[in-house]
């Protein structure tokens, strides 16, 4: 008997996977939680019935959420990720050697201790000296830190349960407060066919708080629509004025000095989701 696993990112369309072996299924306090071998894709961490990475194509987000924010913050030191408890965007983090702390505020246990047991590849740098690993909200770190951190990346689930706080402008306001003057974030902002609406109400959201708000994609073939979002905020620095030749960070499969400025240029219908006065 062949067995598939399907995650319905509609409720008329659907993607599923050929799987092998489940080695993980069970609800912990925040979410139903799974680990699943695939042939395509490989081993694979679903929350909630969602697709959070697969071992075959998570470069391709991890590397997006982070180095074009490291790319452009000029001397990225403190570092805080939000959510992003299966290490990835953690181990892209480390690869830039001005960073001296990255710290991650995860509020589930389980998807740290199962990440680090099944995904070692993406996992691997959860236990490097310069992480700090918080098991808690994300919110109520942002709100009880000030002028704290240079970059902040929120890895954070879709805005259903324990995320839901993570997508509202007192949390961006949150963050504008976490950051040192010259800070800026980069949220994870979903995909442009099936979460317009979404799209629009962050980048509204977070062109009221940062003097700079730009969005940009990448191909993500695991996640809803494949083509996926991440809103950056900025207090200073502008990711559209790096010069890509000082761009210096190895190790990368999908992100490159070419590819920074390409990724900020949008489809028109993506575009037109970013409020004109934006
Ligand atoms: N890349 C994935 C995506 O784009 O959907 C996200 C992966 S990461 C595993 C998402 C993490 O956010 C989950 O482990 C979830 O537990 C965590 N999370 C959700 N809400 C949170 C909150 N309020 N504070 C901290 N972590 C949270």
């Amino acid at each position: 008997m062949e067995l598939w696993v399907t995650e319905r990112q509609t409720p008329t369309h659907a993607i599923s996977m050929r799987s092998t072996a489940t080695l993980e299924s069970m609800q912990t306090p925040y979410q139903h939680l799974a680990v699943v071998d695939t042939e395509q894709w490989g081993r694979m961490l679903v929350l909630d019935g969602m697709v959070m990475t697969t071992e075959r194509d998570e470069f391709v987000y991890h590397e997006m959420m982070v180095h074009p924010a490291l790319s452009t913050h000029p001397h990225p030191r403190d570092v805080l990720v939000v959510g992003g408890g299966d290490g990835g965007v953690i181990r892209e983090v480390l690869r830039h050697r001005s960073v001296q702390r990255a710290v991650l505020v995860e509020i589930d246990a389980e998807v740290l201790r199962v990440s680090q047991k099944h995904l070692p590849s993406i996992a691997c740098a959860l236990d490097d000296a310069r992480v700090h690993v918080i098991c808690g909200d994300g919110y109520a770190h942002i709100a009880e830190h000030r002028d704290a951190y240079d970059v902040i990346l929120v890895d954070s689930t879709e805005p259903v349960g324990p995320a839901v706080s993570l997508f509202t402008k007192g949390f961006y306001q949150g963050i504008f407060e976490a950051l040192r003057d010259d800070g800026l974030f980069v949220a994870q902002s979903d995909n442009p066919w099936f979460k317009a609406d979404l799209i629009r109400t962050v980048t509204r959201d977070v062109a009221a708080i940062f003097p700079i708000m730009q969005l940009y994609t990448a191909h993500i073939p695991t996640y809803p629509s494949g083509l996926w979002t991440f809103t950056m905020g900025s207090k200073v620095h502008d990711p559209r004025a790096v010069d890509a030749r000082h761009i210096a960070v190895q190790g990368t499969k999908y992100y490159a000095p070419s590819l920074h400025h390409a990724a900020f240029a949008l489809p028109k219908f993506v575009a037109d989701l970013v409020a004109r006065d934006a």
